[in-house]
């Protein structure tokens, strides 16, 4: 099949019936729930951007195994050109949400293809693994599927390993084999768009000790596996929301989700993994998928804060507040961070490593740096927004206020701008902003950039301990040894003069 059309995504959703709760409600109908509506258009829009001129020969390629076109996050790069293919295509479909989407489909495409291309390291525990991993990437490929994944445990006690917690299968792990699959129970969090997807993948990040064998584990089942609940957070938006009042909230919610799962069965041939703690242990480093989709996290995270930048200029120099020198500083800081950002998204890709099977991966450290930064970077653009846009971000009027003929008078000449921004252009930009930095969806949007791919402080803690074991500190060295040179120097002098 290859490449589907947005109508072809919306069919898969619609010929579905996962178990999505809601508010206390069993959602039947997901296409037709108001709070999904907008947001699966969204996502149909750059099912169809492969099908667009201008943009196919972008964001897709001619499989060599098939012949048949489908999305770069399926190309297995090998080449400095095949990294750029894949940085189009994250970047083509980061512009089109302006980054708000965190888990377009392309994220989980690209881990499932470097857990494919690098499936290797499994055959020494078990092939049939290997095989499965390798299948399932073809599946997804050549269905051009939508997958949400769910890598860490509910917060139930953080200070106790899965298996001390108070009940065996708080966490998800294995019940029993069984001769069609395995049985596995308990809740994985915090699967983002679940309810839209067409798929789930669970595996998890390494830290398994022995004891966690039935929790070291990774697999894959449609969304609407039997058994398998989804458990939405309360919705932030109702999907009526005016797009005139909430223009970036009423499009770009995405939902998230605790995975319950109450005895589903696994298929065997959707085992990627199970009761190996050091498989489980191994499946980061071996197969990049801290690197490769942390290139699509990057690309993303870029337009989102650069997005973010551009409202916040915008906001001032619609108020005349861009003439101030305190205002210019962080206006300034903010572009500089944007500028941070996409240099550092440069040399990872122009500083890429080759493995020894040839596959080629955006260098780790500018990566792991970007990941770093833009926890506090976003956030810092958020509060100069908050701080430049002050008392007017809470004082817009409503789209309806603009339609009263008796109001008009007033709005036009209450809320209008600095000489040239009319009022409603003025409102409707505090509004878009007021959408990123005060609604509920802005603080979502914010804490999913500290928090989308791990905690950031434990992630610095590794980043420089992997830093530390590799570093020579030989600057310092060079610089005591020629102090120690000059000083032995000295000494002699002294010795003479003391000794005559
Ligand atoms: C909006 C959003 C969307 C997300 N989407 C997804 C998704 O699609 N799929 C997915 O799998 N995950 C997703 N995540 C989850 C994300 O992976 C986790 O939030 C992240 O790993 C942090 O885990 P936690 O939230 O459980 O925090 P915790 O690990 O519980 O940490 C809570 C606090 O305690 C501290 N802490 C906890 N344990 C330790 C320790 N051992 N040592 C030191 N300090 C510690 C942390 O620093 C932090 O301050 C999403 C998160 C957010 C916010």
């Amino acid at each position: 099949m290859g490449i589907r059309t947005g109508q072809e995504y919306i069919d898969g959703i619609k010929s579905r019936k996962p178990e999505v709760w809601l508010g206390g409600r069993r959602i039947t109908d997901v296409y037709n729930e108001p709070v999904f509506q907008q947001p699966i258009k969204e996502i149909a829009k750059l099912y169809d951007l492969q099908h667009d001129p201008n943009y196919q020969e972008r964001i897709t390629h001619i499989c060599e195994e098939t012949g048949e076109r489908v999305n770069n996050a399926f190309l297995n790069p090998t080449s400095k050109e095949d990294l750029r293919a894949r940085s189009e295509l994250f970047e083509v479909y980061a512009r089109a949400t302006f980054g708000l989407m965190g888990r377009t489909p392309d994220f989980l495409n690209v881990v499932v293809t470097g857990m494919a291309s690098n499936s290797w390291f499994l055959d020494k525990y078990n092939p049939e693994w290997s095989k499965n991993i390798r299948n399932y990437y073809r599946y997804i490929r050549d269905n051009d599927l939508f997958l949400t994944h769910a890598i860490i445990n509910p917060q139930n006690d953080r200070s106790k390993a899965s298996y001390e917690q108070e009940d065996m299968f708080t966490h998800l792990g294995v019940v029993e084999e069984k001769p069609e699959g395995l049985v596995v129970r308990g809740a994985k969090m915090l699967a983002t768009l679940a309810p839209i997807t067409d798929e789930v993948i669970i595996y998890s990040f390494p830290g398994f000790q022995p004891g966690d064998e039935r929790y070291a584990l990774a697999f894959a089942v449609p969304i609407d596996t039997p058994g398998l609940r989804l458990l939405c957070r309360e919705q932030m938006q109702d999907g009526k929301r005016s797009y005139f009042d909430h223009p970036l909230a009423s499009r770009y919610e995405e939902m998230d989700a605790v995975l319950a799962f109450n005895d589903v069965v696994v298929p065997w041939d959707r085992v990627f993994l199970y009761n190996n703690v050091e498989a489980a242990n191994l499946l980061y480093p071996k197969t990049g998928i801290a690197q490769q989709p942390a290139h699509q996290s990057g690309v993303r995270g870029f337009v989102k804060l650069a997005f973010a930048v551009e409202v916040t200029c915008k906001l001032a120099d619609s108020i005349g507040v861009d003439n101030f020198l305190n205002v210019q500083t962080d206006l300034g800081e903010l572009v500089q961070s944007v500028e941070v950002i996409r240099s550092l998204l440069r040399v990872a890709e122009y500083e890429y490593e080759t493995t020894e099977t040839g596959e080629v991966r955006p260098a780790a450290a500018p990566l792991e740096t970007i990941r770093g930064m833009l926890p506090t970077m976003y956030p810092r653009a958020i509060e100069v927004m908050q701080t430049i846009g002050a008392g007017g971000l809470l004082m817009s009027p409503t789209g309806n206020d603009f339609k009263n003929v008796e109001l008009r008078g007033d709005l036009e000449k209450y809320y209008a701008g600095r000489a040239g921004v009319s009022a409603e252009e003025r409102v409707r930009l505090f509004k878009l902003a007021w959408d990123l930095c005060g609604e509920a969806f802005g603080q979502r949007l914010l804490q999913y950039e500290r928090y989308y791919t791990g905690d950031p402080i434990r992630k610095r803690a590794i980043f420089y301990n992997q830093y530390k074991r590799k570093a020579t500190f030989s600057m310092v060295d060079d610089a005591l040894n020629g102090a120690a040179e000059l000083l032995k120097n000295d000494d002699k002098k002294i010795e003479r003069t003391i000794n005559g």
